[in-house]
């Protein structure tokens, strides 16, 4: 498996909340999974914030990111198409050598055996895509696009006439400057996704929230939102997080909570296993 799943060990009492969580699952109507860099980071991806984190380590991209795409598209695409060097460098070929993990593939499993309705990412490397999801909502955008400002069109790279000449590339369907997909800061989540992640967590009674504390606004209210209409939710998280005191207190208060604790892929696949074998009937959660 992965390398944070080496050494794991799947106690008895985990093993047993797992089951918990695989009732739950079978027992809900509408389950959202919303994921965040501690899923990547088994695929060897670093995060951003916290220990380790790249913001962490050399300092975070200016806050008004956006703002300056806006003054200067053709500058921000110039040189966006000169090498990069050092980190930067680093983390684009980490993202083009990322694959998907076992976490990965047991969510595209769940949604496939109609476990999962829909799955929210805040990670913008593609595995989720890669490792099979369909309903997915990348609320930070996805690394390999590139979107139009006006029209939110998605493109891949190679769809794309990019000419070093002629900067920035334009929309093929309305004219709008393209932009990559991946949110820069000061940018609005895109309408769409917003929308999406609105409608579908609106629906849910169930959240798997994975490899995130959840903390960063729009993935920060979903959690509260389902809790609020009475929703279960299951936290997969090796370390202890702010949810998982929110969570605490919302059990105090009679609310459906699980804090799974192990690495996404292993935890993840021992759910898909119990989703898979738990017998009775689909209500006995
Ligand atoms: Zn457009």
């Amino acid at each position: 498996m992965s390398d944070s799943s080496a050494g794991f060990v799947l106690t008895d009492a985990l093993d047993a909340e797992i089951g918990h969580a695989a009732r739950l699952l079978r027992a809900a109507r509408h389950t959202v999974a919303l994921t965040g860099a501690g899923l990547s980071v088994e695929s060897g991806i670093p995060p951003f914030r916290g220990p380790g984190g790249l913001w962490t380590k050399y300092g975070e991209p200016p806050l008004d990111g956006y703002q300056r795409f806006l003054r200067d598209p053709r500058e921000h695409w110039e040189s966006r198409l000169r090498p990069v060097e050092g980190w930067a460098k680093g983390l684009r070929e980490t993202l083009d050598r990322a694959k998907p993990n076992a976490g990965h593939y047991a969510l595209a499993e769940l949604e496939r055996e109609g476990r999962l309705a829909s799955l929210i990412t805040q990670n913008i490397d593609d595995l989720h895509g890669q490792a099979g999801t369909r309903s997915l909502l990348e609320i930070h955008g996805n690394a390999r696009l590139v979107r139009c400002i006006e029209c939110v069109a998605r493109y891949t790279r190679d769809q794309v006439q990019i000419d070093p000449e002629n900067l920035p590339p334009h929309c093929e369907r309305c004219g709008g400057i393209l932009k990559e997909d991946t949110v820069s800061f000061g940018e609005p989540i895109p309408p769409d996704v917003l929308r999406g992640c609105y409608a579908t967590c609106e629906r849910a009674d169930c959240m798997l929230v994975v490899g995130t504390s959840a903390t960063v606004y729009p993935a920060a209210e979903f959690p509260y939102d389902v809790l609020r209409r009475g929703g279960a939710i299951i936290e997969v998280n090796p370390h202890e997080s702010e949810l998982t005191l929110a969570l605490e207190r919302a059990t105090a208060h009679g609310a459906t909570t699980l804090s799974l604790r192990g690495p996404a892929g292993a935890v993840l696949q021992r759910l898909l296993h119990h989703v898979r074998s738990t017998s009775g009937p689909e209500t006995s959660a």
